[in-house]
């Protein structure tokens, strides 16, 4: 067996590439490329091209010893023909990276999606390791979720299981990106509780948010979490609204999918502990009986670099 493979997590802000060492999971090296101002097609294929190059020359592994390349995207894609179908935030529609990778290195190439790779690094190095059965739910930008069972990803019959940004928590809701009204993520999510926030204050309301706030930047969550230890009126509401919506959810899925393990991940989980205490506390007590009283909850483990790990083994999932 070879004993690495790289693993590249291709975001909306950077590209960050890593040698992972296959036995244990452990990062090697590791080279990350800026992706927030020069997009599309051309210009990501060539920083992730020179990344990789780099990665290789630094490290001083030559291509014999690698045995595949594994790329999350943050978008929609087409996992069988390693083709990302659409990432509006990376500027890239039907790209094949696959066959312009393969090409370039003489590698074989796997493609994953930004949260299934995040699950694959904690189910096999993370909170997951040593369980079968768990879902992993990622909150940051979006809400995202991956489904474990058997020690296996569950795809669905379109490769697109685990939506549960996407479940229906208000028939009559807030519009969501996806274009459906009261999906999940319209009120769960970091930007949902950003976008409450700024309704807010544009109506006159007070909050301590206001001395961290930039003109033209986003509410980060480490600005809620500093709003928060201040014990500010707004922001506590708009995160404990939006940890009831989320608790909603994950209770709909621990009864529907009936997992060992609820995982918690993302920005907004890792920044505020306060809304996933909440949340858990609340996602337990609407579950049903049964389930509710055997169902665990963690944080993910390896944070940023859950998804380099995980993209490092596409190369074993079975789709
Ligand atoms: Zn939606």
């Amino acid at each position: 067996m070879k004993k690495y493979s790289v693993g590249i997590d291709l975001g909306g802000t950077k590209i960050l590439i890593a040698l992972v060492d296959k036995q244990t999971g452990e990062i090697l090296h590791h080279v990350k490329k800026k992706t927030k101002k020069q997009k599309g097609p051309e210009n990501i294929m060539k920083k992730m091209i020179e990344g990789i190059e780099e990665l290789l020359e630094e490290s001083r592994i030559s291509v014999e010893e690698i045995s595949s390349i594994g790329v999350g995207a943050a978008g929609q894609i087409d996992r069988k023909n390693g083709i990302l179908i659409g990432a509006p935030n990376l500027d890239c529609f039907n790209l094949n990276i696959k066959n312009i990778l393969e090409k370039h290195f003489n590698l074989t190439v796997y493609l994953g999606n930004d949260v299934e790779i995040a699950a694959i690094g904690e189910m096999k190095f993370g909170s997951g390791k040593g369980c079968k059965d768990f879902v992993c739910i990622f909150v940051g930008t979006g809400v995202g979720s991956c489904i474990v069972k058997n020690g296996a990803i569950i795809y669905g019959a379109t490769g697109t299981a685990g939506e549960i940004g996407h479940i229906i928590v208000d028939l009559n809701g807030r519009q969501c990106a996806c274009g459906a009204h009261g999906c999940l993520e319209a009120y769960a999510s970091r930007s949902a509780i950003e976008t409450r926030i700024e309704g807010a204050l544009k109506k006159g309301r007070k909050s301590c948010i206001q001395d961290y706030l930039e003109p033209g930047k986003s509410i980060t969550s480490s600005m809620i979490q500093k709003s928060i230890e201040r014990e500010d009126e707004l922001v506590l509401q708009c995160v404990t609204e939006a940890s009831e919506y989320l608790s909603g959810g994950i209770a709909s899925i621990i009864n529907f999918v009936n997992p060992e393990l609820v995982i918690l991940g993302g920005g907004l989980i890792e920044a505020v502990d306060y809304f996933y205490q909440k949340t858990i506390k609340k996602a337990r007590s609407k579950s049903l009986p049964v389930p509710a009283e055997k169902i665990k909850f963690t944080k993910a483990m390896l944070g940023d670099y859950s998804g380099v790990t995980g993209a490092a083994f596409l190369e074993e999932r079975v789709l």
